[in-house]
Order: C-alpha cells, then structure tokens, then sequence
C-alpha cells in the first residue's frame, strides 16, 4: 500500500467552484484500486465543517498557525479518510473559498493557503494518529509552498511531492513584504526559487520545489512550455519536462449516467428542456453551455458567433454564472426567442441541460481538461470545442476522415476566434440534418470510455516512484 495525502482547496461534495473539487474528490477511490491509501486534506470552510460536524475526532492541535490555532480534525468523504485543518481566524467565512461578498479576493488569501500547506508538510513531517504519508500530492498554487516547508521541517529526504497544475491563471502571487509572514527564507527568494519578478509565487514555488508535476491532460502539458500558454512558467517547465507528465481527468460515470441508454430517447428530454427554458420547441440543434461565463471559457467568442447558429436553425441555452457584462451580453441575446440564459449554479439543472441537449458548446481560450465535455460524450451531447488542452485530447473531431472511418465523436475548431467557430457552428448544423451520422457519433460518444481507469493507473505509478525512497 502506497500512503498518499492529496492537500487542495476544493473536494466535491463538499466544497466545490470547479473541475479541481470534481478531481480531488473522485480520486480517493480511484487509485484505490491501485493500492493506494489515500487521505484528503482540505480548509474547515463553514460547509466542511458542517459536514464533519462536532463531534469529529481532533487529531493534532497546531498552535500559531498564521495568526491563531488550527485542529486537524478527522472525518470522511465517501466513505474516505478526510483531514480538515480547523482555523476559523483563517476559513469560518460565508460564502466562496476565494472570494469576499463583492467578489474580490480575502486579502489574507496568501496566509490561508499557506497555513494549509503548513499543515500539510506537518503531517508529512510527523504523521498523524499513526498514519504518516510516503507522498504529498499538491493541487494548484494554494498548496504550492508545501514542498518548501516540507524541506524546512525536515521531512523531505522521506517524503515525495507530486505538485498538479489544475489551471496555471492562477498563480497566489504577493508582495515581497509578506516573506517572514509566510515563512519562508530570503535564501528561496532568488529567481532559481519562488521569486517572481520581485513577488512571491506560491505556484512557481510547487514547480520548482516539487519532485514531480503535472497536469491535467497531455496537450495541456505541452501547451503549458510555451509563452502563449505558460504564463510566465514555460520556462521553468521546459527546464523540468523530464518530471512532467500530462494525465487526463476522468469522471464518475456512475454518478453522470445519463437517464437513457438509446440517445433516440432524447427527444422526450428535449422538448422538456425547451419547456423548462422557454424555447421554442423547433427541430434544429439545441446548444448547451454550462460553465463559468469568463474570457477563459471563450464566452465572449461565442456571443459573437451566436447569429450563425440561430442562422442554421439552431438554438441556445446557457446555465452560468461569472463576469458581469458576460452575463449581461448573454441577457440581451435571449431577447431573441432561439436563446435562454440562466444565471446561477445548479448542479440538478446542468444534468437536464445535458440530457436534453444535442450540443454542448467548450469554446475554451485554454482548457487543462476540461470535464463538461466528458459530461457531453457520456450523455451523447455532442460536444464542439476549441482546439485545445484536454479538449483536444477528448473528442474525435467530424473531419472527412473521421466521419468515414465512423469514429468521430464532436466537432473541434481552431484558431479560437469567432470565424473559426462560427465555420464550425455550420459544419456542425450539416451534420445535425444528416440523422445516420450523428447517431453514429452519438453512440461513439457514449461508448467512450471516460472513467478514472486509465488515469488513476498512471497516478498510481508516479506515487509508487516517489514512495520507493522512503
Ligand atoms: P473549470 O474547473 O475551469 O470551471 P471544468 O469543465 O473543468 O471547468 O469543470 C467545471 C465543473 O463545474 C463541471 O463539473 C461543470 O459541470 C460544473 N459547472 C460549471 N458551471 C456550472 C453551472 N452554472 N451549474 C452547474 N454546474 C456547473
């Protein structure tokens, strides 16, 4: 048995903002099966706490844990070991794990997610209840600085560090003036170390320090050494591409079973989607997105080739919530009578979009892995995406030749402007009209195999390497 503590911010069902909780929470049991022990490791954010309730076991009491005491608490998560730093100077906060009511950043982000790398390389360091890990495994910049106190506590020569990048946007940068807040040494702050240009990168310090990283698909892996995806860390991953690995995201097939094994049954889903939105109930393809409504997610590429859709018969439903004037563009769009927007976070709702959906829209600027569209294939959604990240390693794209050989499962465009995409919203609608081919890619879409199979076997292996110097 391989002993492994994943540390992150986020951990569907209990707390969750994106695809992060969603992979944090699946992948207890998934390594499982590789014999791997895994404990989760997670801020008491108010919803944690609640869910663990008072009477969980403390296991350790920290004092002086950036600026009061923090409890590891024990409780469980599906059914798996669950540890939860207990801080409420730093999480008993209403609302968003990141954001205030106005939506700006806590300004003691830094310290809050410093403290749960703290913890983290503390139960590396000294074990816990008599349970100790071989391997850290790290999840974006919130946890970034672990390998550092990892090596200041001394528990580095016996612990391995494995750092995933989720989303390199994000990147916990602050000012130079908090390095003693912080703990860390002057000696780290170099351009070799975390500095950045003059900052501090809680990222660029799990890049640098960590033994191995990752990300979340294959393409993304290479994307991410160049300048237009890098963000500023293409160079510090081209210097370590020998221990970077792109490992794809899977999902929990059991928990998004779509409600049909024919996708001819549709049908009955759709008219109840148009109905339940307010579209009208027409015949041409009915697009989804359910997303976060950001530049990221292309959203703005989107309204701006909405026309050709509408054009070919199509229609729109948007579920989402994000930047304000998205959300206002998408409000003035549905004054057309082909196109609804929903702003809000409703999980029961973005199943009925999938079911009744013919399309799923990822018109993503960079996507890691991205899961809707794995959500779209398993449902027989047909996804259409941008020609990126995980999205180009998901889906078969409708070319000649894949619509020929019959492996074809969506439709991918590329460059990521609004023409190319309006090109491929055509394309896309020729093929709708053309009954036999879409079942076919409906059924080639569905029989994908998008569990956590393959991926929780290439985890496995990595976390085997890094506990064999223990
Ligand atoms: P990201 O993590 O960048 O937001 P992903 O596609 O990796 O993008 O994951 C997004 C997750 O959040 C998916 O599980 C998706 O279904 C869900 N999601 C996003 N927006 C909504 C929404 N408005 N309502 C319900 N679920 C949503």
């Amino acid at each position: 048995m391989t002993r492994v503590l994943s540390v992150a911010s986020e951990c569907f069902p209990l707390i969750k903002t994106g695809g992060l909780a969603d992979v944090v929470g699946a992948l207890p049991t998934a390594v499982a099966a590789h014999d791997v022990d895994m404990h989760t490791l997670v801020p008491g954010y108010p919803a944690v706490m609640h869910a663990i309730g008072d009477a969980a076991p403390t296991l350790a009491t920290l004092p002086n844990v950036f600026g009061g005491t923090a409890r590891v608490r024990s409780g469980q998560v599906d059914g798996r070991p669950l540890y939860v730093v207990d801080a409420p100077h730093l999480y008993d906060r209403p609302g968003n794990p990141y954001l205030n009511a106005n939506g700006a950043d806590w300004g003691d982000n830094a310290g809050r997610f410093a403290a749960l790398s703290w913890v983290a390389a503390h139960i590396a360091t000294h074990g816990l209840d008599g349970w100790a890990p071989q391997v850290l495994h790290l999840h974006d910049w919130q946890t970034g600085l672990a390998p550092i106190y990892l090596r200041q506590m001394g528990g580095a020569s016996r612990v391995g560090t494995l750092f995933t990048i989720h989303n390199i946007a994000f990147q916990g940068v602050v000012g130079a003036h908090e390095l003693h807040w912080l703990r860390l040494r002057s000696e780290d702050f170099t351009m070799d170390g975390f500095e950045y240009y003059g900052h501090i990168s809680a990222l660029k310090a799990g890049l640098v320090f960590s033994d191995r990283i990752s990300t979340v698909s294959p393409t993304y892996a290479q994307e991410l050494m160049r300048p237009e995806f890098g963000r500023g860390m293409q160079g510090i991953l081209n210097e370590r591409r020998n221990v970077l690995s792109g490992i794809l995201n899977g999902i929990d097939t059991q928990a998004w079973e779509p409600p049909y094994a024919d996708p001819r049954k549709k049908a009955s889903h759709k008219a109840a989607l148009q109905r339940e939105v307010g579209l009208p109930e027409a015949d041409g393809p009915l697009c989804v997105v359910i997303s976060r409504l950001t530049e990221q997610k292309g959203m703005d590429l989107l309204l701006e080739a909405l026309p050709t859709l509408l054009h070919h018969g199509g229609q729109l439903a948007v579920l989402g919530n994000g930047e304000r004037q998205l959300e206002e563009a998408f409000s003035r769009a549905a004054h057309d009578q082909n196109v609804s927007i929903h702003i809000g976070y409703d999980e029961a709702r973005a199943r009925r979009y999938l079911a009744g959906a013919d399309v799923i829209l990822v018109p993503s600027r960079f996507e890691p892995c991205g899961l809707t569209q794995l959500y779209g294939l398993r449902f027989g959604t047909l996804p259409l995406v941008a020609l990126t990240g995980g999205l180009a390693d998901t889906v078969v794209h409708a070319n000649a030749a894949g619509l020929r050989a019959g492996v074809s499962t969506g439709f991918q465009f590329h460059p990521i402007d609004p023409s190319a995409l309006s090109g491929m919203l055509s394309h896309m609608c020729e093929q709708f009209y053309r009954p036999a081919i879409w079942r076919r890619m409906q059924l080639n879409a569905m029989g994908q195999s998008l569990d956590w199979e393959a991926s929780s076997a290439e985890y496995a292996a990595i976390y085997t390497q890094l506990a064999a110097r223990s």
